[in-house]
C-alpha cells in the first residue's frame, strides 16, 4: 500500500477533480502534460539551476541546540524560511510557472488569501515577464496591504473580489471563473496542494525538494537519511507535503502534522479540519472540511492567515484517515509563546503557521535520542506587527 496519489488521482478515498464541465479542458491539458513535461530533462535542469540561483537552494538544515537542549531531544530545522520571498511557496510557483510556459501560456492568474501565495505568484511572473493577475477578497486586501503592495511593486494586477465574505474563497470563484473564460492562453497557479487533480499531486512533487534535500543533510549531520519525526504545520498542506513526500511510505519515519486550533478546538474560531471535518468537496477535491450539518463550508479563524483554510488537502485527509501521521491542534496562545521562544533561543523569528509547529514540543515529550526534523515554513517578518500587538513589545 502507498500513501501516496494513485493513477486515478486519489489519495485512499481522497481527492479527484470534482469541476464544472467548463473547466473540465483546462484540467485535462495539466493532466495529460504535468508528468510528461515536468519529467523532461530540459525542464528538471531549469528548475533546479533556480531554485539553486534564485531561491537560495539548498535550505540549510540547521540543528537547534538551544532549542535541543530545552526539550532533551535533537531538533533540526529545515530553513525554508531563507528561501526568497521568505517561504516555501516560490518552490510550487517556479514550478507552475516553467510548467506553464512549456504548455505556450501567456498570462497567469491566482487567488491570495493572506497574500503569501500571491506574492510568490507575482515574483515568478516578473521573473518571466509574463503577465500576473492575482484576484484578492476585497476584506484580505484591507487587511494585508503590505502583500498588496509588493505584488504591485513587483508588476501583478490585484482585482478584488466583492461578492460573498469577501475573502479567500470569494477570490477562488473568481479565479476559477477567468479561467474558463481564458482557457487557452491562460494556466492558474494554484498555492497549495489542494484543487482538483492533478494540483495536489503536481504541487507536492514541486514541494518535494524540501525531503529529497533533508534525506542528504540528515546523512551528513547523522549518517541515516532517516528522522524518528517530521514536524510541519498544515494549511492547505503544501509545506507538510515536501517534508513528508520522500518518507510517506517508510513507515519507520513518524509523521507529525499541525494544524491551527485558533482560540480553542470547540470554540467555533478554529481551523482544526481534521478534528471539525467531514468529508465533501471543496475546490474540486474531495478530502475533509470544516461544514455545517447542511454542507456550507463553515469560516475557519486562526491568528496565522495562512492557516485559516476550511479545509486540508487529499493528501492530509488520507494521513489522518488511515492513522499515518499524527495530528495534534496548537492554539493561537500556544503558537505565539512558540515563536517567541524560538527568536529567543536561536535567534530566528518564525512565521506565525510555522510557530504552531513548534508548539508540539510544549505538547509532546520526545526521547533524547530521537531525531526529529521541523520543517521551519517561513520566517515572520510579515508577522512583525502581530507579535507586537500580542506581546506588547
Ligand atoms: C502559506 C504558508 C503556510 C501554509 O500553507 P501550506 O500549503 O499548508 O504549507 C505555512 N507556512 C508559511 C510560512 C506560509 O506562508
Amino acid at each position: 500500500m502507498s500513501y501516496n496519489i494513485n493513477d486515478k488521482g486519489y489519495y485512499g478515498e481522497f481527492g479527484g477533480a470534482y469541476i464544472p464541465e467548463m473547466l473540465y479542458p483546462n484540467i485535462e491539458e495539466l493532466r495529460q502534460n504535468y508528468l510528461k513535461i515536468t519529467a523532461e530533462a530540459s525542464f528538471q535542469e531549469e528548475f533546479h539551476e533556480l531554485l539553486k540561483d534564485y531561491v537560495g537552494r539548498p535550505s540549510p538544515l540547521y540543528f537547534a541546540k538551544r532549542l535541543s537542549e530545552k526539550y532533551n531531544t535533537k531538533i533540526y530545522l529545515k530553513r525554508e524560511d531563507l528561501n526568497h520571498t521568505g517561504a516555501h511557496k516560490v518552490n510550487n510557483t517556479i514550478g507552475q510557472i516553467l510548467l506553464a510556459q512549456r504548455l505556450g501560456k501567456t498570462r497567469i492568474i491566482a487567488e491570495t488569501g493572506a497574500g503569501q501565495h500571491g506574492v510568490a505568484t507575482a515574483t515568478v511572473c516578473a521573473l518571466m515577464g509574463i503577465e500576473c493577475v492575482v484576484y484578492m477578497g476585497e476584506i484580505d486586501i484591507a487587511r494585508q496591504a503590505p502583500n498588496v503592495a509588493r505584488m504591485k511593486m513587483l508588476g501583478a494586477k490585484v482585482v478584488p473580489a466583492l461578492s460573498g465574505s469577501c475573502t479567500l474563497k470569494d477570490a477562488t470563484n473568481e479565479a476559477m471563473r477567468d479561467w474558463i473564460n481564458n482557457p487557452v492562453d491562460t494556466h492558474y497557479i494554484v498555492g497549495s496542494v489542494v484543487g482538483p487533480h492533478p494540483y495536489p499531486d503536481m504541487v507536492a512533487r514541486f514541494q518535494a525538494v524540501v525531503s529529497e534535500e533533508i534525506k542528504k543533510q540528515l546523512i551528513e549531520k547523522e549518517g541515516t537519511e532517516n528522522p524518528d519525526y517530521l514536524i510541519a504545520c498544515v494549511g492547505g498542506g503544501s509545506n507538510a507535503a515536501g517534508t513528508y513526500y520522500h518518507y510517506l511510505d517508510n513507515t519507520d519515519v513518524n509523521i507529525i502534522a499541525v494544524e491551527a486550533a485558533g482560540k480553542g478546538i470547540h470554540t467555533g474560531e478554529s481551523a482544526a479540519t481534521s478534528v471539525l471535518g467531514k468529508e465533501g468537496i471543496i475546490h474540486g477535491s474531495k478530502t475533509l472540511l470544516m461544514q455545517t450539518g447542511d454542507g456550507q463550508i463553515t469560516e475557519p479563524y486562526s491568528i496565522s492567515a495562512g492557516l485559516d483554510y476550511p479545509g486540508v488537502g487529499p493528501m492530509h485527509a488520507n494521513l489522518y484517515k488511515t492513522g499515518r501521521a499524527e495530528f495534534i491542534s496548537i492554539t493561537d496562545d500556544e503558537a505565539m509563546t512558540a515563536g517567541l521562544e524560538l527568536s529567543q533561543l536561536e535567534g530566528i523569528i518564525p512565521a506565525i503557521e510555522t510557530s504552531h509547529a513548534l508548539a508540539v514540543f510544549e505538547h509532546k515529550t520526545f526521547k533524547p535520542d530521537n531525531i526529529i526534523v521541523l520543517n521551519l515554513s517561513g520566517r515572520g517578518d510579515k508577522d512583525l506587527q502581530n507579535y507586537i500587538d500580542y506581546f506588547k513589545l
